[in-house]
């Protein structure tokens, strides 16, 4: 019974979706079947971001309606169906009363938004982006409104405040941190950034949080750590993600910060397989498209019976804040070494040396940010 039943991959995001184009590249038979929480429709999620800039609405970032998705790749979509746990035992998944049998299981479900435990009484009015459908009702609930307060100054929150600024809207963005992008960004390049975003009208309120925010009229009071107050239409929370990974440790299988797999993408139970957001890929979790590419190119192989190990290049991300292109490839944690700063204005060029002057990171923004390729040959991959 179990030899016939088909590979099911959860998830119908970049991770799934990728995966299944690289498998159908080798194999076209094999029956798949992808089981989504959504809609299933195929959209590239970093342009989530980009929205205003580009003129388009959730309807005009959607690149694929599932039965095309579906037809295109000739697998099985079951849409709107929410996992909620697996027999790896009996291999089968559980979709509330129904189960579902697989050959191999893929979990392509993705990260969870961090919400914050926030006071008052406007709660409704605000909104964490993570998905189209996410997108949809920010959307909707933005009509007519002026003002939106960010919460959260990483790559998310300022890409936001960005689009939202090209989109003719008033943004405020509160952070606890001195800096934005804290932990993506060495200072001089954070702070080119912030000048740049606050050149372009967006109002920075860092050192401080959001505690309450209340009801005020059509919109919303938000009242700061720093006794602050302000008003805005309604509040994009942008505080981070957490890879999903409950139902995953409820089967028994390990997880981590993440769902812990080798570089074969192999979880700890047999035949069951993770990458892209919800994974903790040899002890590291990254949650950006090339290193889901690259997972998804070497889970192809592996499925298709030769077992293949993924190879992590330098990672480099482009930060979508055109008023300051930017883009960075962070050294790895606990590197030895320092960053070297070149700067003229908000043209930033750091690169993260060790003892012995190899680059192992960098950070590039403004007219250095055309450098990004050039640098990243110069980093040593991850995985060597
Ligand atoms: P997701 O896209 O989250 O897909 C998860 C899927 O699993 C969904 O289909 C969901 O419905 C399904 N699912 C979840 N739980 C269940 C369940 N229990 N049962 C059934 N289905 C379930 N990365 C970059 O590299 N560069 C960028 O510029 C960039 N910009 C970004 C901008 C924004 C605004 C955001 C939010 C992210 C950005 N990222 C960027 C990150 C990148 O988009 C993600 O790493 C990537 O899209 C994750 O894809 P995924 O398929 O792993 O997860």
């Amino acid at each position: 019974m179990t030899d016939q039943a088909p590979i099911v991959i959860v998830g119908t995001g970049l991770s799934g979706y990728s995966l299944v184009r690289e498998l159908r590249k080798l194999d076209k038979t094999t029956p798949v079947v992808m089981v989504t929480a959504d809609d299933g429709v195929n959209y590239s999620k970093p342009m989530l971001s980009t929205g205003f800039t580009k003129g388009k609405d959730a309807k005009g970032l959607a690149q694929g309606v599932t039965e095309a998705m579906a037809e295109q790749l000739s697998v099985d979509i079951r849409t709107y169906s929410t996992v909620t746990g697996i027999d790896t035992g009996a291999r089968e998944l559980v979709l509330g009363d129904e189960r579902l049998a697989y050959s191999k299981l893929v979990l392509a479900w993705g990260a969870d938004v961090i919400r914050l435990g926030l006071d008052g009484d406007g709660l409704d009015r605000v909104y964490s982006i993570n998905d189209l459908l996410d997108y949809r009702a920010f959307r909707k609930a933005l009509e007519g409104g002026k003002r939106v307060a960010i919460m959260g100054a990483g790559l998310i929150g300022c890409e936001f405040a960005n689009d939202l600024r090209n989109g003719g809207y008033e943004v405020d963005v509160i952070a606890p941190d001195a800096a934005v992008m804290p932990s993506l960004l060495p200072e001089a390049a954070a702070n080119a950034v912030q000048q740049e975003l606050q050149a372009l009208g967006v109002n920075f309120h860092l050192g401080t949080v959001v505690q309450r925010v209340d009801r005020d009229g059509q919109g919303v009071k938000l009242a700061l750590a720093n006794g602050d107050t302000l008003a805005a239409d309604l509040v994009v929370s942008a505080v981070g993600l957490r890879p999903r990974t409950e139902l995953a440790r409820a089967a028994g299988i390990e997880a981590g910060r993440g769902i812990v797999v080798n570089r074969a993408l192999e979880t700890s139970a047999p035949d069951v397989y993770a990458l892209g957001d919800c994974a903790e890929v040899d002890g590291q979790v990254l949650l950006y498209v090339l290193p889901l590419m690259a997972c998804a190119r070497a889970l192809a192989k592996t499925l298709t019976g030769e077992r293949t190990q993924v190879s992590y290049g330098a990672m480099p991300v482009m930060i979508k804040t055109p008023c300051c292109p930017t883009a960075v490839c962070p050294p790895p944690a606990g590197a030895e070494g320092e960053w070297d700063i070149e700067q003229e204005g908000s043209d930033v060029k750091a690169r993260f040396l060790s003892p012995a002057g190899e680059v192992l990171g960098f950070a590039v923004t403004g007219r250095f940010a055309v450098e990004k390729q050039a640098l990243s040959r110069e980093v040593p991959p991850i995985h060597s």
